[in-house]
């Protein structure tokens, strides 16, 4: 339930509707118990006290109806407005309404993030009426975890790795694909206590990699092997990524490969990490600097100069097939400040699932910064993640520039 929208008691009290509601008081917020009574309040109350219901607040408990008026007081009057007749039990038990409750994750319920990998799995379920034939659960960035078309309880855990407040609202679907009830939970993700020194972590994580020294990288590793089962591997081939990266960042592309595989990805195939130079883009004069090449002059440097970026153009599927970001076909452009929003909606097929895979990062606050084609042409043919040049941003920007590249 969002703060502020719907109140918590009366989503509390949803989830013993069934055997009090609309016991006589339920008045019209409750529309299947006793019609012809007035007291909102009084639904909650059992059918025996359902006759004070006509003095009840009156249909202020329709906050717990909305989209679910009906429904609540629908097996509860059948029973209770039945023996509570004195509480205007009228035509009590005429059918089930449209709602949907959330049960899991309770309200305000915590979660921590494990150890290594530091995920959390929220368990999602609700209580629906049976017009409800799916539920999509969106989180606070419109983002669409997935959808459940599995009743009763339209289950779907969903791995956090962003901790903080949260939130994800269930939708309900009609047969006709139509959003017919709603429902928010509240949440909390805390870290994990795990601090370790970050090569321990990767050890811990079962990471293949060897040592590096590069010009500006803090416990610079190659990677020698799958990265969460992806592999990283330079451009087109079946070679693993040689560029420095530095630990902090394998850390996040390990939580990014765990997105990816998800979706059936098994190779990513990449343009480089490890660049010493200014901000922004690679030219003749601002290249790679090497350990005994000056400083060069900047007034910002990209983030690849710490190895805390990557640049992804190939993504490969199991059976071999190859997406790639610089196809019109594959990443179909659009504008950079709709991106995970209507841009996301807007795609189909391959796209589709490109726009899903970044902005699903977007969302998981995996990277700081991820530009894409629809950013400018620089980027027109792969996609830029960084995590800033110390530490993570309590953001993740899609397509923004606050951050160097
Ligand atoms: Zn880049």
């Amino acid at each position: 339930m969002r703060f502020g929208v719907i109140a918590v008691p009366l989503a509390l009290t949803s989830l013993f509707a069934c055997s009090s509601d609309g016991g006589g008081g339920g008045g019209p917020a409750y529309q299947a118990g006793g019609t012809t009574a007035t007291g909102g309040q009084g639904g909650n109350a059992t059918g025996a006290v359902g006759g004070t219901g006509a003095t009840g607040s009156g249909g202020t408990s329709s906050g717990n109806g909305g989209t679910s008026t009906a429904g609540n007081g629908g097996t509860a009057t059948a029973g209770n407005g039945g023996t509570a007749t004195a509480g205007n039990g009228g035509t009590a038990g005429t059918g089930m309404g449209t709602f949907v409750n959330v049960t899991s994750p309770t309200e305000g319920q915590t979660f921590q993030l494990g150890t290594l990998p530091k995920t959390a799995t929220i368990p999602f379920a609700v209580q629906a009426s049976p017009d409800v034939v799916a539920v999509e659960y969106v989180i606070e960035t419109d983002f669409s975890l997935g959808t459940s078309t599995t009743p009763p309880n339209f289950a779907l855990d969903y791995d956090y790795q962003y901790v903080g407040m949260r939130w994800t609202e269930a939708r309900a679907k009609d047969a006709g694909g139509n959003v017919i009830a709603t429902d928010i939970v509240n949440f909390v993700i805390e870290g994990s206590t795990n601090s370790g020194p970050c090569l321990t972590e990767l050890d811990a994580l079962g990471v293949s990699y060897t040592d590096t020294n590069a010009r500006g990288v803090t416990d610079g590793v190659k990677l020698t092997g799958p990265l969460n089962g992806v592999r990283f591997t330079q451009t087109d081939t079946d070679n693993d990524a040689t560029s420095p990266i530095a630990c902090e960042f394998v850390k996040q592309l390990y939580l990014f490969a765990g997105l990816a595989k998800a979706r059936g990805f098994v190779k990513i195939g990449t343009l480089g990490s490890h660049c010493y130079r200014c901000c922004c883009s690679w030219s003749q004069t601002n290249y790679c600097r090497g350990p005994n090449d000056p400083e060069p002059s900047c007034s910002s440097y990209s983030n690849h100069s710490w190895g805390r970026a990557l640049d992804i153009r190939y993504l490969y599927k199991a059976d071999g097939t190859r997406y790639d970001l610089n196809n019109n076909a594959h990443w179909k452009k659009g504008s950079s400040s709709t991106t995970c929003t209507s841009g996301l909606a807007a795609q189909t097929g391959i796209s589709r699932e490109l726009y899903e895979l970044i902005c699903e990062a977007g969302a998981q606050q995996i990277f700081s910064l991820a530009l894409t084609a629809n950013h400018n042409a620089a980027h027109r043919n792969h996609w830029h993640v960084d995590i800033g040049n110390t530490g993570r941003a309590p953001y993740s920007d899609i397509d923004e520039s606050r951050d160097q590249r």
